[in-house]
């Protein structure tokens, strides 16, 4: 449906792909690996390239709130911009503070504008958390001096499904620290309407994008865990996939930093890595063009995917004990249990469809 749609952005994706150097067959094995990242079976692999050349027709509006800008920073800042980093792009930014060229006054037209122009039809990301004291008084954005609780609240009104990227959005992030001060919360708890968390500080560019291949894709929000986090993304624990796995369960361990188990590649449990208590595809997927991720570059997870993990995961450089491993794996089992299954919220090809309707009817 989305195909009889006009583009609101003037570059096909070809373009794009072909003047960065990246041909038909390299788009092609991205397609089917992140079809097989997002737990299809590979014969939707067409569907998904399909559903990135449109991308284009689907309004983006992104707000920064209480954060730091990591989680753009990470998804934007390459030397060499990925596949994933280019559909970012190619997916109608229509608002986005670090982004866009228009600064004041202009900013919070534009805002306003794809806010009515496309009720019902947008899907809002949101980086940062919302501080909620004093009725939002500590974060205030743009020159009407409105504050991040009443922009999120107002934005999240009209759109089509909402996605807060890192933990900060999700959960409330080091904002939330105690004693939290602000008041902080994740957008979820706020909203009051279905938010897709992608926990993370920063989440890495693979789960953003591919949540929103997935809405463009299907028109709704795919299978989430127990924290509202897509299952395919944090379907698994950090230590169920971790390559040095078979040293933890050998009991070979690093002991201090620098000493000789650190050099044989031995389990960091013992100086702090929270790998088993935190769910996130970090072994799989890495960071920085599939390079590396934390543990394989020598220090532990800190547990940066889930809630409350700056009060919950400290000290770092510590471990927690066997007690809490356990009763973390019970929680495991919980969430097999609870999972909240795939919840359909009227987004993608149909919501961006009738809202055009709506507007062509009405012009
Ligand atoms: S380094 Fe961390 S994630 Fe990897 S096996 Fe050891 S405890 Fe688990
Ligand atoms: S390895 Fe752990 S701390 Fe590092 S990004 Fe992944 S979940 Fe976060």
């Amino acid at each position: 449906m989305l195909k009889s749609l006009p583009p609101l952005k003037a570059t096909p994706l070809k373009d794009k792909l072909s003047k960065q150097g990246i041909s038909r067959r390299e788009f092609m094995k991205w397609t089917a690996s992140m079809t097989t990242l997002l737990a299809l079976p590979i014969q939707f692999s067409p569907l998904l390239a399909e559903a990135a050349e449109v991308a284009d027709r689907v309004p983006l509006i992104w707000l920064h709130l209480a954060e730091c800008t990591g989680c753009s920073e990470s998804l934007i800042r390459c030397d060499t911009p990925t596949i994933d980093t280019l559909l970012f792009d190619h997916i109608s930014l229509e608002y986005h503070e670090t982004l866009m060229a228009a600064a004041g006054w202009q900013a919070e037209e534009n805002l306003e504008h794809a806010m009515e122009t496309y009720p019902g039809g947008y899907l809002l990301a949101v980086e940062g958390g919302v501080p909620t004291a004093d009725n939002g008084k500590y974060l205030t954005v743009g020159c009407k001096g409105h504050t991040g609780l009443h922009i999120v609240k107002e934005a999240a009104d009209k759109a089509a499904a909402i996605v807060s990227v890192g933990t900060c959005a999700s959960f409330g992030g080091v904002q939330a620290a105690a004693p939290n001060p602000t008041g902080t919360k994740g957008v979820g708890q706020v909203v009051g309407k279905p938010v897709i968390n992608l926990g993370g500080c920063p989440p890495s560019e693979k789960n953003i994008v591919g949540t929103l291949m997935y809405y463009i894709m299907f028109g709704r929000l795919p299978a989430l865990d127990m924290y509202n986090r897509p299952k395919w993304a944090y379907g698994a624990r950090v230590h169920d996939n971790c390559e040095r796995r078979g040293r933890f369960d050998a009991g070979e361990f690093v002991e201090t930093f620098g000493d000789e188990g650190a050099k044989q590649g031995y389990c960091l449990y013992k100086v702090g890595c929270k790998g088993p208590y935190t769910y996130n595809n970090c072994p799989t997927e890495r960071f920085n063009h599939h390079t590396s991720w934390p543990v394989l570059a020598g220090h532990g997870c800190i547990g940066c995917s889930e809630p409350s993990f700056w009060d919950a995961m400290a000290d770092f450089e510590k471990p927690l004990g066997r007690r809490d491993l356990h009763s973390l794996d019970a929680t495991a089992d919980r969430i097999g249990a609870v999972a909240l299954g795939v919840t359909a919220v009227g987004i993608g090809a149909h919501a961006v469809a009738s809202v055009f309707a709506n507007k062509e009817d009405n012009s």
